[in-house]
């Protein structure tokens, strides 16, 4: 069947029903993006409980790398399953454990020796670099960006600057984090002109933040994200992580280098810091990593991690059937959806960026590989963001059997799964285009 194929409008009577049911019993902290229920996943298609088929750009918010159910992901889980499902990898010892942190730390860029520390999410991965970078250092200041996200628990969430709603009301956080603004040169933070700016938003941190806030001798980390995610699917330019890094080397202190969303071949490269062959101290990692079961892992240079026996550990982090799943994955990431990745996204990119001719309302086409913003304004010519009429755009493409994103203040985020084909990518922009046509009426 062709797909998108929408039966009956979303949410048709089931999704309603199952809707109402989660709504009495689950958290209200949960912010759903649109009424989608889920029944089953196949490679780029969601089915919802109603029999509806969508095209899915979102990958589970970037996630399922290898597409819906793999079956060569399904097989791997499946074996490991039927031999043992837990076994605290912090205490004792498995095989599936110890091949997946060879093939990170070789993976991993950089000619450094790695030590990896597996976790169940993209948060933990934060936590276990923060705690590293304080351990290691013996400093405890830290660095982070403006409209970063890095996590929701209380030290990720202290270097997570996105929006003002993920912390408010939770304060105090950790001490001694300073934010100061990111690379955002559609919207520079300082009003000036990339090719005549001198990367003023990197030379802030020596010519300011080191002078009047916190001696560079007392900071032990930067965060950062190599691409911002959540913030908007911002890209830096170019000389933006390589600069950082410098300071970094200047003074002491660890690249923590925030690859959550944009590893495992999201933009087109195994890791986005390798677009500008920047190594990082610490890398943190989780999503893409195995296709959609919980797993995260910190990949620090071996000379780094410190840290004795007992200083840091979990109950589930590395769970073998997560590991399993990880490494099915990281074979089919590397067999051929890196460079898929890179040849689609160069593609959709291009296509979507056709649009802006067009649509007033698209101001900015973004991204490297499959991780693609498209910015949405006001029409009046003001290019003032517009989130109601992104979040109208997101709501009439799911009806539409199209399935996006939002980030950043009015960015629209394309994320497929990997293995997307260069006729699906056009499929997503037609109806995308359509659902801009339909509401600029
Ligand atoms: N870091 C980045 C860049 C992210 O995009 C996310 C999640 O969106 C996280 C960290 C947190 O990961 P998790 O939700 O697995 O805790």
């Amino acid at each position: 069947m062709k797909v998108p194929h929408i039966k009956i409008k979303p949410p048709g009577p089931k999704a309603k029903e199952i809707i109402e049911r989660d709504q009495r019993y689950t958290a209200p902290a949960y912010g759903r993006v649109y009424p989608l229920v889920v029944k089953e996943g196949r490679g780029m298609i969601i089915e919802d409980v109603d029999g509806n088929l969508f095209l899915d750009f979102t990958a589970g918010i970037a996630v399922t790398a290898t597409g819906h159910s793999h079956p060569k992901v399904v097989q791997a889980i499946e074996e490991q399953a039927r031999k043992f499902l837990h076994f605290c990898g912090s205490d004792f010892y498995y095989e599936p454990m110890a091949q997946l942190a060879e093939k990170l730390s070789q993976l991993a860029p950089g000619p450094s020796a790695k030590k990896v520390f597996l976790t169940n999410s993209g948060t933990e991965a934060i936590e276990a670099a923060l705690k590293l970078a304080r351990y290691n250092t013996r400093r405890h200041h830290v660095i982070a960006f403006l409209g970063s996200f890095h996590g929701r628990t209380l030290g990720s969430l202290s270097l997570t600057a996105s929006r003002s709603s993920h912390r408010a009301h939770f304060t105090p956080l950790v001490p001694d984090v300073h934010h100061v603004a990111y690379g955002y040169c559609h919207r520079c933070p300082y009003n000036l002109v990339y090719g005549s700016c001198d990367i003023e938003c990197v030379r802030y941190l020596e010519k300011v933040l080191f002078r009047r806030e916190v001696a560079p001798e007392e900071v032990a980390a930067i965060f950062v994200e190599p691409i911002q995610g959540e913030g908007g699917y911002v890209v830096p330019p170019p000389e933006y992580l390589g600069m950082i890094k410098d300071i970094c080397q200047r003074h002491g202190i660890l690249l923590v280098v925030d690859e959550v969303q944009t590893g495992f071949g999201r933009t087109g490269k195994m890791f986005a810091c390798e677009h500008w062959g920047v190594e990082p101290d610490i890398l943190c990692v989780a999503k893409g990593i195995a296709s959609g079961l919980p797993l995260g892992a910190m990949i620090a240079r071996s000379d780094i991690s410190t840290w004795t026996p007992g200083t840091h550990g979990t109950t589930f982090g590395g769970n073998p059937v997560a590991c399993a799943a990880a490494l099915a994955t990281l074979e089919l990431i590397e067999d051929g959806l890196v460079r898929n990745a890179a040849e689609v996204g160069d593609y959709l990119k291009g296509r979507l960026g056709e649009l802006k001719a067009t649509y007033p309302a698209i101001s900015d086409v973004r991204g490297l590989g499959l991780m693609i913003g498209v910015e949405l304004v006001k029409k009046d010519g003001s290019r003032a963001p517009d989130a109601e009429f992104r979040n109208q755009v997101i709501r009439r493409a799911f009806e539409n059997g199209l399935l996006v994103l939002g980030c950043g203040e009015s960015t629209i985020r394309f994320c497929p799964p990997l293995i997307v084909s260069k006729d699906e990518a056009a499929t997503a922009v037609e109806i995308f285009a359509a659902t801009l046509e339909e509401l600029t009426q």
